[in-house]
């Protein structure tokens, strides 16, 4: 196999990472909640525009908060796409509850809120969104829905952090919102994430939640004597070393966001004539999105062609993967979840896609990989 000259994704450090390590070993404070876990909860309202942010040490974990705060449980039902990541199910069934899948607009790949109202049933509790690549999904539908039948709308925004949608920052779209820091995302601390909270009813109980069901964060503020168990809840904070690193990440993520959108509109010129010529499919928002250059990918015709496709970029060295197994088809989905009807996008979707190099360092690299995915799509036409 071709040794590998550009990768999926290569972490991308701002510089001042090092520096933040350093005073948060000064400041003695290791364990969760220090200055600099503050600091970066303030960073992220201020993105977001929710009423409180808390740090937590993934998105995965933030899903299970959620989830907690929705009062999810035996018996209940939460809508989400099938074409997501698995933390998003996982966090629904450790509550004793069913996924119900649904399927994505073949546009946008953002959940169908068309496919959403079908599937409200008395017991759905919740409805929970991917905004896919970057580009926010169609909230304003899904949150009426939502309202229509008295449901909690949560945003898995791993992807969108600094995306917006109508001019409203990603984060405050829903009730709660989570994101993820993790190494592969634009802003990172190799692993991290944060849940954000529009609403602000919600936020003393996300704090208990989050320190194992203590008032633990109340006590630290001085406002209790003793901190005790007052509900059901998990360790879900990160420690101070990993927020000091991630503080440097958030100060930055405006210029992350700029070199990555950059880099996200020259992939789309680069295959805008492949496109009109109707041999590959490419990421397209709706007018009133703003993404942030998470992801560029590329449709193609078929599996076969995903396949040839990301063969021949291994052969040049460049790592260019397909995207998510459909969850309601995998062995867990299958057991734990139910779909509604075939989910024909979805699976159209998984066996197409192919994800293109992106990582705010990729810089001239970026013409190297149009360059082999060109003659990729050039030869096998040819075929
Ligand atoms: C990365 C990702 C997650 C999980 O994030 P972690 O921080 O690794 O737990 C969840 N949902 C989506 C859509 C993701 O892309």
């Amino acid at each position: 196999m071709a040794e590998v000259r550009i990768p999926f994704n290569r972490p991308y450090v701002v510089g001042e990472e090092f520096g933040f390590i350093q005073a948060a070993i000064r400041e003695g404070q290791l364990s969760g909640d220090g200055a600099f876990t503050r600091l970066c909860n303030e960073l992220i309202v201020k993105e977001t525009g929710a009423s409180a942010a808390l740090l937590t040490h993934s998105c995965t974990a933030a899903l299970e908060m959620a989830a907690l705060l929705c009062d999810i449980g035996p018996g209940d039902e939460v809508i989400m796409p099938s074409f997501t990541f698995v933390s998003m199910a996982n966090a629904v069934v450790l509550r004793g509850a069913t996924p119900v899948f649904v399927d994505i607009d073949p546009v946008t790949l953002n959940i169908d809120p068309g496919k959403v109202a079908a599937a409200v049933t008395p017991r759905t509790r919740a409805i929970f969104v991917v905004h896919y690549a970057g580009f926010p999904a169609d909230m304003d539908r899904l949150a009426e829905i939502a309202a229509a039948h008295d449901l909690f709308l949560v945003e898995d925004a791993a992807h969108a952090y600094g995306s917006s949608y109508k001019g409203r920052p990603v984060g405050s779209l829903g009730d709660l919102a989570t994101f993820s820091f993790h190494e592969t995302k634009n802003v990172t601390s190799g692993e991290g994430g944060a849940l954000a909270l529009r609403r602000a009813d919600l936020v003393a109980r996300a704090e208990i939640i989050r320190e194992k069901g203590t008032n633990r964060t109340s006590f630290t503020r001085g406002e209790v004597d003793a901190y005790r168990w007052v509900d059901v809840g998990s360790s879900f904070l990160p420690g101070e070393l990993m927020a000091a690193f991630l503080y440097a990440q958030l100060r930055h993520a405006g210029s992350i966001r700029q070199k990555r959108l950059a880099l996200f509109e020259r992939y789309a010129e680069a295959f805008r004539d492949l496109e009109a010529a109707g041999r590959v499919g490419l990421p397209h928002a709706s007018d009133d999105c703003a993404g942030n250059g998470h992801m560029f990918y590329l449709l193609m015709r078929d599996r076969a062609d995903q396949d040839a496709f990301i063969a021949h970029m291994r052969e040049a060295g460049i790592v260019t993967p397909f995207h998510y197994v459909p969850l309601h088809s995998s062995p867990a989905g299958r057991r734990f979840g139910r779909s509604t009807g075939d989910l024909p996008v979805t699976n159209d979707t998984a066996e197409r896609l192919v994800r293109l190099p992106m990582f705010a360092a990729l810089d001239a690299d970026i013409e190297v990989v149009i360059e082999a995915a060109r003659a990729s799509l050039r030869d096998r036409r040819a075929a």
